[in-house]
């Protein structure tokens, strides 16, 4: 049985985590939980799963919740790093949103937890310092991600010296077939509104300007140890083949499922093994089109600035990182435009000059730095506009 412990349970992927552990009472049992602020659905959490220990960001939501339950409540990222480190957890999930997630995975990852990771910041912000400490203690790093699920099933038992190239396939997003001119009219709610997938507001917007698979290149980089010219992306608006690796012979092997994240979720934890559930079989037939293209750099700039960070390295990948999540930020909040989102990305990636080889503290110093500034920047800007 493998003991879990979940950051961010009650989001898009902690709540299916936890379908999946109710689906195989025998082979997971929860240990920890770890919620931002929705104590509500955290509270059923506790009652359902019965963890040891909980921890809530939000600090007076924490102290509510202390007076509602009897098992031990954490607050803050201290917390959620005390719930990464819990002794009775074997593995961690990490489907926490945002840099926050980059400290935890790493606590787990030194107390020699196995990390299923759907937390993107942490490899394209701090890719390095992660994969060696990956190495250093011995444990494994499955990705909760269905491109990357689909690389490791596809590599699985081959030589990565054999490997010419990966694909990763991209649905597109809502805005696809877009010109470049017909962006400046896009509203909230058409780019939530994402075509094949049911995700968080965060990554639907982030799927939106194509930086989601800007990232998942980065990530590619990092969990497989694949050069940024081997890594392509081609649109796939089906989301059935969820990604493919070519070989020196010309050979391709790609994965096929529905889109359905529950999926790579389950096989994250379950590998090397693989369990039943109760998920829609793929129907080729009845999927009858698969359809593929070129991504368009020039029209989803956000693409091209994942390959100049990954490629440059250093702290620039955490620059964008955090100008793209208080873009977004911005953009759910009303207060920029969507045009702005990769703008407001390139003009930060254009003002920090990278450090090389960063501490884990500097990238989170600059991350910090760059959120809080530029967040300050854009409410300043805001109501000037209102004016
Ligand atoms: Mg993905």
């Amino acid at each position: 049985m493998k003991t879990i412990s979940i950051l961010g349970s009650t989001g898009s992927i902690g709540t299916q985590t936890l379908e999946i552990a109710m689906q195989h009472p025998k082979e997971f049992k929860i240990i920890g939980l770890t919620a931002n602020s929705n104590i509500e659905l955290l509270k059923k959490q506790i009652k359902e799963f019965r963890p040891l220990a909980v921890a809530v960001m939000d600090r007076e939501k924490a102290d509510i919740l202390i007076d509602r339950t009897r098992i031990e409540v954490y607050s803050g990222i201290d917390g959620i790093i005390k719930i990464a480190k819990l002794d009775e957890a074997d593995t961690v999930v990490n489907s926490l949103v945002g840099s926050i997630g980059i400290q935890p995975t790493y606590e787990a990852i030194k107390a020699g937890k196995d990390i299923a990771l759907a937390n993107k910041e942490t490899l394209v912000a701090a890719g390095e310092i992660i994969m060696n400490e990956v190495k250093k203690n011995n444990v494994s790093l499955m990705p909760i991600d269905s491109e990357h699920s689909a690389i490791f099933q596809c590599l699985n038992g081959e030589d990565i010296n054999y490997v010419k190239k990966v694909t990763i396939t991209c649905s597109g997003g809502p805005f696809k077939n877009f010109t470049k001119e017909q962006f400046a009219s896009v509203t909230k709610k058409d780019a939530l509104n994402h075509p094949t997938w049911n995700m968080g507001a965060k990554i639907t917007i982030d799927s939106a300007t194509l930086m989601n698979k800007g990232f998942e290149v980065i990530e590619a980089h990092w969990l497989y140890g694949i050069e940024y010219d081997k890594i392509k992306v081609v649109i796939h608006p089906q989301s059935i083949i969820h990604s493919l690796v070519e070989f020196k012979d010309n050979s391709v092997m790609a994965q096929l499922g529905i889109p359905d994240m529950k999926l790579p979720i389950q096989y994250a934890l379950s590998w090397p093994k693989r369990f039943a559930n109760n998920s829609k079989p793929l129907n080729l037939a009845e999927a009858k089109v698969l359809e593929f293209k070129e991504p368009d750099f020039d029209t989803f700039p956000c693409l091209e600035y994942a390959y100049e960070a990954g490629g440059i390295g250093g702290t620039l990948p955490a620059v964008m990182n955090a100008a793209n999540e208080i873009a977004v930020w911005a953009f759910l909040n009303d207060k920029i435009r969507f045009l702005d989102i990769p703008k407001i990305i390139k003009n930060e990636m254009d003002s920090y000059k990278p450090i090389k080889k960063p501490s884990l503290k500097e990238i989170l110093e600059i991350d910090g730095k760059i959120k809080k500034e530029l967040k300050e920047a854009i409410l300043r800007q805001s109501e000037a506009d209102a004016v």
